[in-house]
């Protein structure tokens, strides 16, 4: 039986992705192996990488001057990545906190280069996206680095920054995918693919062509942009089998009407969330309105003393993974595209019992 899976990542798939993996495992389209099986550089998996690239590049409408590599390593390498691969001859960079995985990301290219930190909301324990009209901008920086979604604090950029001539870097593992985006005004989207694409250890990486070539000359090969993207990916083995559930996941999205449907889905199903906290006393979500992420939605019970009753209880009505980061605490539920709005309905249901029977 499916529970509902509030899971942060690894997180929720959509079940039709799961079923068709299920049905092919063994015998890819008559090919009598599974994808697991198969040569990376063989015709199969060579027309599984393309077309898996090509409804990415549908989806997000990514222009013809983007490179798209698929990586390993996860959000947490491409933090040091970052600077190795764009620095060339500068020696510092801009890095807005908003939050745990930007300061992952600060404390990772300080072993690289200076960062400074070009606006935070530490003030406010990251509970908003500072305004870029009070960002101190180096024009001088390699790039500016922004967490478009903080994944732990909820806290979602709903516009896109400025910066200029400098190329703004985003690490957008928690929401890529979540809605339309304008790929044209950044310079490289990373992420992991284990929160709104697929399986963990697949890393995605968008990146301008006129930014390649500035790696510094230690960078590994393998992490070396411009020679992942002459060589499709495939200096070595990549993560086969998380490209092709990718390429599902990709598959399942143009079925159900691409971005601007997804979009929509899921301001649907953040609303549902946030309109109830909003009426209640019972439970709080500490983020600024106009800064609330779709995507991951933190929550406190007014009564912190209740926190195992009600993850108890939850698990019981089948929702799961709705704990807080350990860092944050209470709770969170994670509402990625595969996330159906029943689910959400379901637990919106389950809170409001909740807060009747212990109110
Ligand atoms: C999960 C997450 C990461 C870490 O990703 P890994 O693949 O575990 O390295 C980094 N940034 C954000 C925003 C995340 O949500």
């Amino acid at each position: 039986m499916r529970i509902f899976n509030f899971s942060a990542g690894p997180a929720v798939l959509p079940e039709p992705v799961l079923q068709r993996a299920a049905q092919e495992m063994q015998d890819w389209h008559g090919s009598g192996m599974s994808v697991m099986e198969m040569s990376h550089r063989g015709s199969e998996f060579t027309s599984i990488l393309e077309k898996t690239e090509t409804d990415f590049r549908t989806l997000l409408g990514i222009p013809a001057n983007y490179r798209v590599l698929f990586l390993q390593g996860g959000a947490l390498a491409m933090n040091a990545l970052i600077p190795m691969n764009l620095l060339g001859t500068k020696t510092s960079a801009d890095y807005i906190n908003t939050g745990e995985w930007s300061k992952k990301s600060i404390a990772e290219a300080q072993k690289y280069c200076q960062v400074h930190v070009a606006a935070s909301s530490e003030d406010r324990h990251f509970t908003y996206v500072p305004p870029q009209s009070d960002w101190q901008l180096d024009s001088d920086a390699a790039y500016v680095h922004v967490c478009t979604n903080e994944t732990i604090g909820g806290v979602e950029y709903q516009w896109v920054p400025d910066t200029g001539e400098v190329p703004l870097v985003a690490d957008m593992s928690s929401h890529i995918l979540s809605r339309v985006m304008d790929v044209s005004k950044y310079g490289v989207i990373y992420g992991g693919a284990q929160k709104n694409i697929g399986p963990a250890g697949l890393t995605f990486c968008i990146v301008r062509d006129d930014l390649l070539g500035r790696a510094l000359p230690i960078t590994p090969s393998v992490f070396n942009w411009k020679e992942q993207a002459e060589h499709d990916s495939m200096i070595n083995t990549p993560p086969t089998y998380g490209i092709y559930i990718a390429g599902l996941v990709f598959e399942w999205l143009i079925a159900q009407g691409g971005l601007a449907v997804m979009e929509e889905k899921n301001k649907a199903k953040a609303a549902l969330l946030y309109d109830y906290f909003d009426s209640t006393g019972f439970y709080r979500n500490p983020v600024d309105r106009a800064d609330r992420s779709r995507m991951n939605v933190p929550f406190f019970l007014h009564d912190t003393a209740l926190d195992a009753a009600f993850l108890h209880s939850a698990q019981q009505h089948g929702m799961l993974q709705l704990k807080g980061h350990r860092s944050v605490g209470g709770m969170r539920a994670s509402i990625y595209n595969a996330m159906p709005i029943e689910g959400v309905r379901a637990l919106v249901e389950f809170l409001k019992e909740f807060e009747r029977s212990h109110g």
